[in-house]
């Protein structure tokens, strides 16, 4: 703690950074706002009290805002905590996430989504906006106090059931009706419950192979078109989690063209992964580290997600980062908890399957990892520009470096990651949260 005090007191220069990738030049951040841009600034500056972080070769970005992290705390405090997961979330790059209600008790009262916002001031890493439930305790039958947890001291924004769908038609209309009193978002987890009763991976030919339950892309896609079409009626904000197949993005892509206000993200995981890695991976068949939801899907939904992210249909990027304690993970592929860890290699997957493509440049990945998130979230002071009079706020990215995924040194409590060993293009560098680091040399201060 005093250590990260003491370089607050004076100012801080960040010397030879390329901006957005960019051409290189001096960031003067002082008093937590990013004071000067330019050349030679620590030459200017004097020998005073100013700490020189050297940045020749990295890249500076906004900080990331994750729209979709599981905290896990209060309830599961085994797999992950405010304290741990924020931790995760700097050595990721992000200075600000949105914690999922999906807790034990669920944050559907002003009460719990206090407690978590308030864990996430005294972590101090990254700023946490918890998500508040629509529903009381996620059960889909009555609306939880949406307005209590917008006017508590969290200020919540963003409504989700995340991890059940909100199914009932009248439950979503009314939610996405009162949601609009306070410029509130719905973010729906788009999957028809009948039409994946017991689902187990995507529908299709490996599934088929395997003997598995399949979950069709129609369990998605049927709900997104509902939605979407519930969020005209009502002239009503929608946001869509983790989009994963190429039907959704053509619904996306309909229903952004007639102007509706909808939104939607896509997790590195599906950027990336694709169903077959089930039947067969470095890491073995059947291996559980693949079990999420939604499912990993095929190679032509991949595609379909890269080019929705790269044309604006799909507007940002949001981990899912899912912890799960390792004997929930490592046991039978259909007992096994469904999710998958991605805070701390969220932006080396984005590299790898977007800017290594030539699909985003990084002022592109900036735009989607951390401006847009904090548009849809409301989240102030976020996702800004690197430019004089702003919230300091920034990354530094080194995307020369190449590593193989060790989970062992992870900041998250739990090593539920399906990269281990994948070697990954990117190092996030230093960490920035309003111009106090977070993170210098790769490593937590
Ligand atoms: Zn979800």
């Amino acid at each position: 703690m005093d250590e990260r005090k003491d370089l607050t007191g004076g100012a801080l220069i960040i010397r030879g950074a390329g901006i957005l990738g960019g051409d290189s030049a001096d960031i003067l951040i002082r008093d937590g706002l990013v004071a000067e841009i330019g050349q030679g600034l620590r030459e200017r500056t004097g020998a005073g009290d100013v700490e020189v972080v050297e940045a020749a070769g990295l890249i500076a970005l906004p900080g990331l805002v994750d729209l979709h992290t599981h905290l896990r705390e209060p309830g599961r405090e085994d797999a992950e905590t405010v304290e741990t997961g924020t931790r995760a979330a700097a050595r990721g790059g992000y200075t600000a996430v949105h914690a999922m209600a999906n807790t034990d008790p669920v944050a559907d009262t002003a009460g719990v989504v206090e407690q978590v916002w308030r864990l996430g001031q005294e972590s101090g890493r990254c700023d946490v906006r918890p998500v508040g439930a629509v529903t009381v305790g996620l059960r889909g039958e009555r609306l939880a106090e949406l307005g209590a947890m917008a006017d508590s001291a969290a200020q919540v924004r963003v409504f989700s059931d995340d991890g059940k769908c909100v199914w009932d038609a009248v439950l979503m209309r009314r939610a996405l009706e009162y949601v609009k009193a306070f410029d509130g978002v719905v973010a729906q987890h788009a999957q028809e419950p009948r039409l994946t009763a017991g689902a187990q991976m995507n529908e299709g030919a490996v599934s088929g192979r395997l003997g598995l339950t399949g979950w069709p892309a129609v369990a998605e896609e049927a709900i997104i078109s509902r939605d979407c079409l519930l969020a005209a009626h009502v002239g009503s904000r929608l946001h869509i989690c983790h989009v994963s197949t190429a039907g959704s993005v053509e619904i996306i892509r309909w229903a952004k063209s007639k102007g509706w206000d909808v939104t939607a993200e896509v997790t590195p995981h599906h950027l990336l992964l694709t169903d077959d890695l089930v039947e067969d991976s470095p890491l073995g068949s059947y291996n559980p580290i693949y079990k999420v939801n939604p499912p990993l899907r095929t190679r032509a939904d991949v595609e379909a997600l890269r080019e929705a992210l790269a044309d604006g249909t799909i507007d940002c990027v949001a981990t899912d980062h899912a912890p799960h304690p390792v004997e929930d993970k490592e046991t039978e592929w259909a007992a096994a908890a469904m999710g998958m860890i991605g805070l701390e290699t969220a932006l080396a997957v984005v590299q790898e399957a977007m800017v290594e493509t030539g699909l985003l440049d990084w002022a592109g990945v900036a735009e989607r990892m951390s401006a847009a998130p904090a548009r849809i979230g409301r989240v102030a002071g976020h996702g800004r520009p690197i430019a004089a009079g702003e919230p300091a706020n920034i990354t530094l990215y080194d995307p020369a470096a190449r590593a193989a995924v060790d989970p062992a040194g992870y900041a998250s409590k739990s090593r539920n990651t399906p990269y281990e060993g994948l070697t990954l293009p990117g190092r996030v560098v230093a960490t920035f949260l309003r111009g106090r680091p977070t993170v210098l040399d790769g490593k937590l201060t």
